[in-house]
């Protein structure tokens, strides 16, 4: 059978209600598992991999990734998109010591995205921000 792949407009949707409801989510596969759940409620062929909930959750500004870190991981940095060239913006979480840390680039011209996931594996955790007021 087919997996279906949810849109970016459903996956934040779902994203926001898992958190909203949840408050604490404390991995991306986690996250991942939620996010699915309810997806399949709708559809039992949705699939959603942990790295793309990640980056939903990264997007939002409702929520809060924090990577489960003490280290300042210091990386290469890149200057532009190895696609289009345009610039990269970087991708920053706070830590447990509440320092950022880099965790990816995407580019401010493309969909390109890239994860520093493959040199250095993270844990993270996604907090609901409002539930912190
Ligand atoms: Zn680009």
């Amino acid at each position: 059978m087919d997996k279906k792949i949810p849109s970016k407009e459903n996956l934040i949707e779902t994203v926001k209600q898992v958190l909203s409801s949840r408050l604490k989510v404390n991995s991306q596969e986690e996250l991942a598992r939620l996010v699915l759940k309810r997806l399949r409620r709708e559809n039992k062929d949705y699939a959603v991999s942990p790295l793309r909930a990640k980056r939903i959750a990264l997007s939002i500004p409702e929520i809060e990734v924090k990577a489960k870190t003490r280290k300042a991981v210091k990386l290469q940095k890149i200057s532009d998109c190895p696609i289009c060239h345009s610039g990269i913006e970087p991708l920053e979480v706070k830590n447990l010591a509440e320092k950022r840390v880099l965790v990816g680039y995407q580019c401010t011209g493309c969909a390109y995205q890239s994860d520093l996931e493959a040199f250095m594996p993270m844990k993270y955790a996604f907090l609901w921000k409002e539930a912190k007021l």
